[in-house]
């Protein structure tokens, strides 16, 4: 193999999803957007299905065809982005449920799939998609009468358990919502955390299902091995790699490893990213290029064939905060050049 491998376990998937879905008496759905934060929707999905999750979510209609296949007809597949102009086809193509965000998204879909399933998305503070009150005052009525599949909003800092703005955001969708016999759903993985007061119907995890924080129980599902290309003696004061930014100040084994920026290593990372081997810890040294970054391995008791940048030893979140980032945008960032390959699921594993 000559680019990195990425190992996703899918059986730890399905334990998150299980894990969570005991936390809550009401529907678990599973947020699969972004093709799968980065996993593989397709893979997640059915894999999910075949755990009894019965809603998935995308954030846009193209990503919906796949999810859609990998469920097959029953399960229902929607949309976070709502009915957007110029997805009416897809919608109907691959049986997608939009949830509606705005005045202008329910007059689309009601004169183009009057008889097409939907729901629909409030604000309660976010101020990212969703109507706002007087919107919602104005069509609620009419918009009831036709049977949304849900009625929802989202939280904007369910990630700190002690936020003022939690409690203020269900209130705000307890006086937008209460009174209606419609679903409602407002807890994705932190609001399932939070509490049963935040779970009405209907929980929409994605991060932790993946492995993220804030579910800190979460089983890792992502595993990353990058192959050595080379590996060379540096003498003591000799630099590495672009803007010689880094100089051995000893005599150095250094191992030139198959990723860069290009396949989502950050370049904010070095200094406190680290390589492993099995347990023991390898310094990332010089600056990440665009296709290989370069390590430390002096201290290693043999040469390594690869490395691991995601294992056991180091987490998603690890990885994180050496980046100062966030667990999404670690998964969401993993490149499309690395081998992939399922494991955990016997019946959809791919060699
Ligand atoms: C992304 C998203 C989710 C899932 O959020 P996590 O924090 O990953 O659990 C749920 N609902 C909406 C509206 C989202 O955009």
């Amino acid at each position: 193999m000559s680019t990195g491998h990425l190992t996703i376990d899918l059986g730890a998937v399905a334990a998150n999803w299980r894990a969570l879905n005991a936390m809550t008496s009401v529907d678990t759905a599973a947020v699969v957007k972004a093709d799968g934060y980065g996993l593989g929707a397709a893979e997640v999905a059915a894999t999910l299905a075949r755990q009894g999750a019965r809603i998935f979510y995308v954030a846009y209609a193209e990503e919906g065809a796949a999810v859609r296949e990998a469920v097959g007809a029953r399960a229902q597949v929607r949309v976070l982005t709502g009915h957007m102009k110029g997805d009416t086809e897809t919608l109907v193509a691959h049986n997608l449920t939009p949830i509606l965000s705005s005045l202008e998204q329910i007059d689309r879909h009601f004169a183009d799939l009057p008889e097409h399933s939907f729901g629909i998305q409030l604000d309660t503070g976010m101020n990212r998609l969703g109507l706002e009150w007087d919107d919602w005052a104005k069509v609620a009525i009419e918009a009831l009468k036709r049977k949304p599949v849900v009625v929802m909003s989202h939280l904007a800092c369910a990630d700190e358990a002690d936020h003022p703005m939690n409690p203020y955001q269900l209130d705000v969708f307890h006086q937008m919502t209460d009174g209606i016999t419609t679903p409602r759903s407002l807890a994705a993985t932190g609001g399932i955390l939070l509490g049963r007061e935040y779970h009405f119907d209907e929980c929409r995890p994605g991060i932790g299902l993946y492995g993220g924080l804030p579910f800190g129980g979460a089983r890792p599902v992502a595993r990353l091995d990058l192959p050595v290309v080379q590996i060379r003696d540096l003498a003591e004061g000799e630099v590495v790699g672009y803007g010689n930014s880094w100089q051995a100040e000893r005599p150095t084994r250094l191992a030139t490893l198959a990723a860069g920026y290009a396949d989502g290593v950050l370049r904010a990372a070095p200094g406190r990213a680290l390589l492993y081997a099995g347990a023991k810890p390898v310094p990332l040294v010089g600056r990440v290029s665009m296709d290989l970054v370069t390590v430390d391995i002096t201290d290693l008791d043999r040469d390594p064939t690869s490395l691991s940048l995601l294992s056991a030893e180091q987490t998603v979140d690890d990885l994180a905060r050496a980046a100062n980032t966030i667990g999404y945008e670690i998964l969401t960032s993993l490149g499309a050049r690395y081998s992939r390959r399922h494991t955990g699921d016997s019946t959809r594993a791919k060699a």
